[in-house]
């Protein structure tokens, strides 16, 4: 018979009781709503933000230099044009940066495509910084390169004869790194070296991969035993 109680008629207090709910229920409506508006920001303020510098934009970073230089800038580093060259030899490249300014100091002017730039940022602020804090507890005074980044040569190793990613200023090789207490790990002596060597080294080469197509130790091969080297080529390799 509890049905029929609910079809009877309400009373006056059940009936004030009933206004009072739909009250607080379109309240509460109203203030998620305005919540959700304060919360995002128009669409086309959300346009103006910088590009963001994460991982996954490298690959369109290779597409979009502006969109690669902006997310970099955006994200407090500096990058200048670099003249585009070719060469009969089918070396060269268009679109390249200098990284003028980075987390870090480099023994020689970085010259790479935008993308090869944004990857090498990345992989010293996300890797080679807490690397350096958790294994010597110290920061990195400077990154050793072991050759300009640009180099119009064949492979290293290789007898197929292709062109090395280096001839397309698409790759970059690190010799070592230079603590701040002024002591440098270099990859030829370090990688069997002394033990937080040898752990920190692998380390930045294994963290490299989140970044870089192609990561190359001293574990791929003997012309790699004193260097990193780091591309954004076909090959997927971390080695
Ligand atoms: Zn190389």
């Amino acid at each position: 018979m509890r049905i029929l109680g609910i079809l009877k008629p309400p009373s006056k207090a059940e009936h004030e009781r009933g206004r009072i709910w739909a009250a607080s229920a379109l309240a509460a409506l109203a203030l998620l709503m305005l919540m959700l508006l304060v919360g995002s920001p128009p669409p086309e303020e959300a346009d103006l933000l910088p590009e963001a510098l994460r991982a996954s934009r490298i690959p369109d970073f290779g597409t979009d230099v502006a969109a690669c230089r902006s997310a970099l800038n955006g994200a407090g580093f500096q990058t200048e044009r670099t003249p585009d060259l070719s060469e009969a030899s089918g070396c060269g490249y268009r679109n390249a940066v200098e990284l003028t300014q980075s987390l870090h100091p480099y023994s020689a002017p970085v010259i790479s495509s935008c993308a090869a730039a944004a990857a090498l940022v990345l992989w010293e602020r996300e890797v080679v910084r807490p690397a350096a804090q958790r294994r010597y507890g110290q920061q990195i005074a400077r990154i050793e390169l072991a050759a300009p980044a640009y180099q119009c040569r064949l492979i290293a190793g290789r007898r197929d004869r292709r062109l090395s990613e280096h001839a397309h200023a698409n790759a970059i090789d690190i010799k070592g790194f230079t603590l701040a207490n002024g002591r440098t790990v270099t990859v030829e002596a370090g990688w069997r070296g002394l033990e937080r060597d040898r752990l920190f080294l692998r380390d930045v080469r294994d963290g490299a991969c989140d970044y870089f197509q192609a990561v190359l130790s001293p574990d791929y091969n003997r012309a790699h035993r004193d260097h990193l080297h780091f591309d954004l080529g076909r090959d997927d390799m971390c080695r």
